[in-house]
């Protein structure tokens, strides 16, 4: 078939959720992807921050290969070893005491909502209790997920959605503190902000939150499944401001590849859950979790957190340079591996040209490019970036 024969294939297959590329990918290695006809993309958006290791790592590729030769399922009626190795793994990773493994970034948020629901049930012998989320958040498209979701364009058309959920400015603790009453069970935010924009929260706002949360045992609860797993310089975004929240959620990176997150808690919270309370058949399977064990390992032995540490700062130095280059450049935001740059009108003809000239780059809004690169690039491969994209000026 023609690269043309498939793309039409596709659009009476399935369903127009996508306005997608005209592209068909073939396969990838290290940072680059290829194209049916041949054609080589250096890769800034890894399929929207997933592949931190980069395309076709062989000891990946071996775990996983090894895992399928074994077992690929079991329930979860039964202990299995690659589970308990990742979740020890990620455990010592992420600070916290407990994990549940889910199949997706949505399905940890859904999770996530349900434990701090069941921990003010449990504490107030009631239900009826509200989560405070973040305008201009993105948690995901179930209808859970959605409900927090604080982006009127993502949610309009579903309504109603789930009960129980009121929204307040990130970055402003005034804001928070009204909404604040006594049916609160938890606070949930991005630490940096990534569908919505590329927009990382302020230090100080964090460590008032943790107080304003401790002071009404309210749960905090951080999604860092984009901004997590490295890509803002620590193993996952908190670390880096020093505030440690009760219930963390990770998903994108934690499986490289392999659809898997999960939500991990401290032991108080995660104590509200008894046998019953939740549930997946796929979760935390044999398959994905030897992915998520081997891509800890990976991790450690690469240094990949150092490393990111040492390139983004090179990235953001060369894209604060576009900014003052170029006047249709309004700003640069971000953390880490984790950026965004900001024009003054729409960004998708630069994206499509990129995208002609052998560059994948994606928006997060219709005016900022979003830059989510495999956390193994070189300072190379940012110059490669760069100059690509000054080309499409
Ligand atoms: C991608 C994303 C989700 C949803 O994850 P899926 O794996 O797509 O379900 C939720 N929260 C944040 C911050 C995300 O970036």
């Amino acid at each position: 078939m023609t690269k043309q024969e498939f793309i039409e294939q596709a659009e009476n297959v399935l369903m127009h959720t996508y306005n997608r590329y005209q592209m068909v990918l073939d396969r990838g290695d290290g940072v680059y992807l290829y194209d049916t006809d041949g054609k080589k993309y250096l890769d800034f958006a890894a399929g929207i921050a997933v592949f931190a290791l980069g395309y076709n790592n062989k000891e990946y590729n071996d775990a996983l290969k090894g895992q399928i030769d074994k077992l690929l399922h079991t329930s979860n009626l039964y202990y299995n070893e690659p589970a308990i190795s990742a979740a020890t793994k990620l455990l010592k990773a992420s600070g916290m005491d407990r994990v549940f493994f889910t199949n997706s970034g949505t399905e940890a948020i859904e999770g996530a909502v349900k434990l701090a629901r069941k921990y003010f049930y449990n504490k107030n012998k009631e239900a009826d209790s509200e989560v405070i989320s973040m305008n201009n958040s993105f948690h995901g498209r179930s209808m859970g997920a959605l409900s927090i979701t604080g982006q009127p364009k993502y949610r309009e058309a579903f309504e109603p959605l789930i009960g129980g959920v009121v929204f307040a400015d990130f970055n402003d603790l005034e804001s928070i503190k009204n909404k604040i009453n006594k049916k609160t069970c938890a606070i949930i935010l991005e630490p940096v902000q990534g569908e919505g924009g590329l927009y990382p929260a302020d230090k100080e706002f964090l460590i008032e939150l943790r107080k304003l949360c401790d002071d009404n045992d309210i749960l905090l609860i951080f999604d860092e499944i984009q901004c997590g797993m490295g890509r803002t310089g620590t193993m996952f975004a908190y670390q880096g401001y020093g505030v440690k929240p009760d219930i963390i959620t990770t998903a994108k990176a934690l499986g490289c590849g392999v659809p898997v997150g999960a939500f991990a808690a401290t032991s108080k919270a995660a104590a509200a859950f008894e046998a019953g309370d939740h549930g997946s058949t796929y979760g935390g399977n044999p398959f994905v979790t030897a992915a998520v064990s081997k891509v800890f390992d990976l991790f450690e032995s690469k240094h990949i957190v150092e490393h990111v540490q040492e390139v983004s700062a090179y990235l953001e130095e060369k894209l604060n340079g576009l900014v003052s280059k170029y006047d249709f450049i309004t700003e640069r935001r971000g953390k880490g591996l984790m950026q965004g740059l900001q024009f003054n009108g729409p960004v998708k003809d630069y994206i499509a040209k990129a995208m002609e000239k052998g560059l994948i780059i994606i928006t997060a809004g219709g005016d900022t490019i979003r830059l989510v690169p495999p956390l193994i690039i070189t300072k190379e491969h940012v110059d490669e970036m760069i100059e690509i994209l000054e080309s499409c000026f």
